[in-house]
């Protein structure tokens, strides 16, 4: 089985987004940027599934600037055989990504992508659902546990009324859910080594895929700052409160 994953470079987990001033988007500019989180979880389930002899290669994808090619790199650190960089210019939304996957999916002749549930900047959750479909393959979203057994995959998923587990036929696209498992960190040794790899390149025209935009954006706003919280005397007084603030909204 031929495995592959889409990553995508974000702002870091742990950095407080701005919005820029005019409202038009995020503004990055110096703020240290990350693998997306759900996509390192996918790459770990895909490296699972080659150590327990259900892979035989893990390829890595990234459509974006230049940039994105630092993410690629610690995938090769962390264990993926091959990176590809698909080049576009822009920033990318989720249809134009999965149409660009879909031609690297078809000329890597891929039999699984795991991909992340989504990209926790855009939080669109969208991308790897939008990819099954162009590619007719089945699919299934947010994977909390992974099995194998026998050639079949067993995918199971929590949802709001406990587990559904569902077994697909390859080719599919599963989307990793946070508790799928816990991502391993890159060794020193690995990263050194990833830096010499080479990584393939492709663009957005070398596919002949149009990633022009459908959606626009007009406003990015940050949330508005939460008041200042009171201290109260006793706990009486603070369920008093509670009872009052409660009495307000429901009237
Ligand atoms: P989204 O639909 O934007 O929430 O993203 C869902 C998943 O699609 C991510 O977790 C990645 O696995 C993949 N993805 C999104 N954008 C990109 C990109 N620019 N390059 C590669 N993979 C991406």
């Amino acid at each position: 089985m031929k495995i592959l994953v889409p990553v995508k470079r974000v702002l870091d987990y742990a950095i407080k987004a701005r919005a820029k001033a005019d409202g038009s988007g995020a503004d990055l500019a110096g703020l240290k940027m990350s693998l997306n989180p759900f996509d390192e979880i996918a790459l770990e389930a895909a490296l699972r599934l080659k150590e327990a002899g259900q892979a035989h290669e893990i390829i890595t994808v990234s459509c974006g600037e230049a940039a994105v090619q630092d993410g690629l790199r610690t995938t090769l650190a962390l264990g993926a055989d091959r990176a590809i960089w698909v080049s576009t210019p822009e920033n990318l939304q989720p249809l134009a990504v999965a149409k660009l996957l879909r031609e690297v999916v078809l000329r890597e002749s891929a039999d699984l992508v795991l991909c992340g549930k989504q990209a926790i900047d855009d939080d669109a959750n969208q991308t790897g659902q939008m990819l099954a479909a162009l590619l007719d393959w089945c699919q299934a979203t947010q994977a909390a546990d992974i099995r194998h057994d026998a050639g079949s995959l067993d995918v199971v998923r929590e949802t709001d009324q406990g587990t559904e587990t569902l077994r697909l036929t390859l080719p599919a696209v599963i989307t990793a859910d946070l508790r799928l498992n816990e991502p391993r960190y890159a060794t020193l040794p690995n990263i050194m080594k990833a830096r010499k790899k080479p990584i393939e390149e492709l663009s957005a025209e070398t596919l002949a895929v149009d990633i022009a935009p459908r959606l626009t954006t007009l406003h990015v706003a940050e949330p508005p700052s939460r008041p200042a919280g009171i201290r109260v005397k006793s706990v009486e007084a603070l369920l008093n409160g509670l009872a009052q603030t409660i009495g307000g909204k429901s009237q």
